[in-house]
């Protein structure tokens, strides 16, 4: 599009326009990043309001002890592409790192020892067989169980079932509670008996209809591409922690653009004219042509609901569950246990106070200080909420306690921290596909509104980087419709 085009588009003679994007997590200021490319030398100005006093929302990295910490996420997964082109886009790419080639392996804890998941293991199924069979893991019921998952028939209709129910039914109780529970749950925090498979994990049930089999179906898939072919390994993380990313789209992004320590109260829709008033919560208002609800559901349900009811209200039947993270730095020399994997996963029946571990100075060598270890715990989810309930100095005391045993930890940790999440995991219930639509068809009736992030459709931060780019993409579109004459624009935006 020529100069004089976009001139006409973004009115360079008339009123500026503005987006404003409720949220500085990842979403928003994907969002932000990707507006920023596509109105950049336009009459258009980007406002992002975050009601914390810094942005980042769940990611947050620090440095302690020479250790780089991340408080929230660690790393992201390549197979999808968001993440990493927002990197490529960023100036980023040599920062990428890959998790260590060696003991690429996660470990489960049953009778309170560690055990290496079976090799093959895909979340909830086996993609191999001797390494099944040969496993202490699972008692030789559970193992003839699993094997006569190849003849379970599938289901005959398309129904959206729990992952307790597909797995119990398919592969057994034992696999479910061994390890599609602790594995599963620990990415969303959720109970399995709520899960809906079909909006977190499709993959197995097509399995299921195009095999007859989940095992048959991981069989039939092609061998990973190894290390030495693929560019990136399953998981990345950048060089000086996630935060680095955040850093990074706040300095690409035009000075004064993200408002921090200002939360916004309330969005309205003036019917006429199609523009927004956003209020925030020391009550100005700012004027909008577009907005972007960034912010995790319950928060959007509150501040759409001056505009439409009914889709506040479906916003606030997603649930949320709260979760926490215990950094540990230990010396070296106090710890026994091998640690030969880049963490475990806690079954439910193992009654300890946290559901999963990292132990990051493996999983990322360059993170930890010569002679020291660092180890992060997740604590909460759905299935263990009340823990925390417990206060601070009891949560870690007992997680130190607990995890000593199974790390055959001689000493006490160096460092300890605990930082809550409240309520920062959506649920993806049954059924969270069948709201969605209607979501997405009320949201689609109101031109110039979009909603994104981790509630919706997937809860990784590639899916938060894609859903914020989607509605930027969404809201561009929109203003371009909007503009006087709009068959170049459309022409524009099509080519994205
Ligand atoms: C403990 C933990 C570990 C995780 N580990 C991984 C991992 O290793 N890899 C991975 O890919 N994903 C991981 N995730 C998931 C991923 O981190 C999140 O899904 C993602 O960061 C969510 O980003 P978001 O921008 O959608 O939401 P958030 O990060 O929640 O950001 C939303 C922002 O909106 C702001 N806000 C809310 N209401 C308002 C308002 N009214 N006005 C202004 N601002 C408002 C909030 O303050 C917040 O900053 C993890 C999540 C947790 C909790």
């Amino acid at each position: 599009m020529s100069v004089s085009a976009d001139s006409e588009l973004f009115g360079a003679s008339g009123r500026r326009k503005r987006v404003v994007v409720v949220g500085a997590g990842i979403t928003g200021l994907s969002a932000a990043f990707k507006l920023s490319e596509l109105l950049s030398g336009k009459n258009a100005e980007i406002k992002v309001f975050e009601a914390n006093a810094s942005a980042g929302g769940t990611i947050k990295t620090r440095s302690i002890e020479g250790c780089l910490l991340e408080d929230g996420p660690d790393s992201f997964i390549t197979a999808k592409s968001g993440a990493i082109d927002l990197c490529e886009r960023l100036g980023l790419i040599d920062e990428l790192f890959n998790t260590n080639p060696q003991s690429r392996r996660t470990l489960v804890v049953s009778g309170g020892r560690l055990h290496p998941l079976p090799e093959g293991f895909m979340l909830m199924a086996p993609s191999r067989v001797w390494p099944v069979v040969s496993s202490p893991l699972f008692s030789l019921t559970g193992k003839l169980r699993m094997t006569m998952e190849l003849l379970v028939p599938p289901l005959s209709d398309d129904r959206d079932e729990s992952l307790a129910e597909f797995v119990t039914r398919r592969l057994g109780a034992e696999v479910l509670e061994k390890v599609a529970q602790p594995m599963i749950c620990g990415i969303y925090g959720a109970d399995p008996r709520q899960l809906s498979l079909k909006a977190t994990m499709p993959r197995f049930q097509e399995m299921e209809r195009k095999y007859g089999s989940v095992i048959r179906g991981l069989l039939c898939m092609p061998a990973p591409a190894g290390d030495s072919g693929a560019r990136y390994s399953m998981f990345a993380t950048l060089k000086d922690g996630l935060g680095s990313l955040i850093r990074s789209i706040e300095a690409r992004l035009p000075p004064g653009s993200i408002v921090l320590s200002r939360a916004v109260k309330d969005v309205f829709r003036d019917l006429e004219s199609g523009s927004f008033r956003v209020v925030l919560d020391n009550d100005d208002s700012v004027r909008a042509d577009a907005v972007i609800v960034a912010t995790p559901a319950e928060n959007a349900s509150k501040l759409v609901f001056s505009i439409d009811r009914r889709l506040s209200g479906w916003l606030s039947s997603i649930r949320f569950a709260s979760s926490a993270v215990l950094n540990l730095i230990y010396r070296q020399h106090d710890i026994s246990n091998r640690m030969d994997g880049f963490g475990f996963v806690v079954p439910d029946s193992e009654n300890l106070c946290f559901n999963a571990c990292t132990f990051t100075s493996v999983k990322f060598p360059h993170r930890a200080s010569p002679g020291l270890v660092s180890v992060r715990l997740f604590l909460g989810g759905m299935l263990h909420k009340h823990i925390l309930d417990c206060d601070d100095q009891f949560l870690i005391s007992r997680a130190v306690s607990e995890l000593g045993k199974l790390i055959r930890a001689t000493g006490e940790p160096l460092y300890r921290e605990l930082v809550r999440h409240p309520r920062r995991m959506p649920q993806y219930d049954v059924g969270h596909l069948g709201l969605l639509e209607r979501v997405e068809r009320r949201v689609a009736a109101l031109p110039g509104l979009e909603i994104a992030g981790s509630s919706y459709h997937g809860v990784g931060i590639p899916d938060c980087v894609a859903s914020g780019e989607k509605a930027a993409a969404g809201v561009y579109g929109y203003l371009c419709d909007m503009a006087p004459s709009s068959g170049g624009s459309r022409l524009e935006y099509a080519s994205l």
